[in-house]
């Protein structure tokens, strides 16, 4: 009976946090300008209650990383990621952040799931704003059924095949200097 109760209060928390999403834009490169098309009156985000960018990571639980990700950066997002308010989601914003893009060089990350855990990829050379609403209504759906990385993580659960902790934190602190990588 208590299961019950808990698990309403769970639905309870997590469809006010889905529509009380504040972002946080790791922005680096062209990608960019469609982030701010998508925030501006046109395709109104604030229609998906996720119109309040924040600059410190301590305010946000929704990381946009838009943009190219590059080797000397990779330390900087994941630091960005730690310090995050619980519970957090990620999402990579084109093709550059969720593979490297055309940008097949040592100085760039090949996808920054290689750093961090990301719940939803949105292709596109740049995506479309449209596309972007897309993959926010896919996090909300993602928050509601409780399968973002940080709520499987909470619950204990596998991720293919491997526990989903430790988590990367821990690891960037005990290879100092290294590119901390998901296991
Ligand atoms: S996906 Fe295209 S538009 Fe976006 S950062 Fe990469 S090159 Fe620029």
């Amino acid at each position: 009976m208590a299961e019950n109760y808990l698990t309403k209060l769970d639905d309870a928390l997590n469809w006010a946090r889905k529509y009380s999403l504040f972002t946080y834009p790791f922005a680096t490169a062209c990608c960019a300008m469609e982030f701010m098309a998508t925030m501006a009156p046109k395709h109104d985000i604030a229609r998906f209650g996720a119109e309040f960018p924040r600059f410190s990571p301590r305010q946000a639980d929704l990381l946009i990383i838009i943009g190219t990700i590059t080797e000397k950066q990779a330390p900087a997002l994941h630091r960005i990621w730690a310090q995050m308010a619980e519970p957090k989601y990620v999402m990579a914003f084109g093709v550059c952040a969720s593979t490297g893009g055309f940008y097949q060089n040592y100085g760039t990350v090949p996808g920054c799931d290689q750093i961090i855990p990301v719940d939803v990829y949105v292709p596109g050379c740049p995506p479309r704003p449209e596309q972007v609403l897309d993959g926010l209504i896919l996090v909300q759906k993602k928050i509601t059924e409780g399968t973002t990385w940080v709520q499987r993580r909470d619950r204990g659960e596998k991720h293919g095949g491997e526990w989903v902790t430790p988590r990367p934190s821990e690891n960037a602190e005990k290879k100092p200097g290294h590119l901390p990588v998901v296991s």
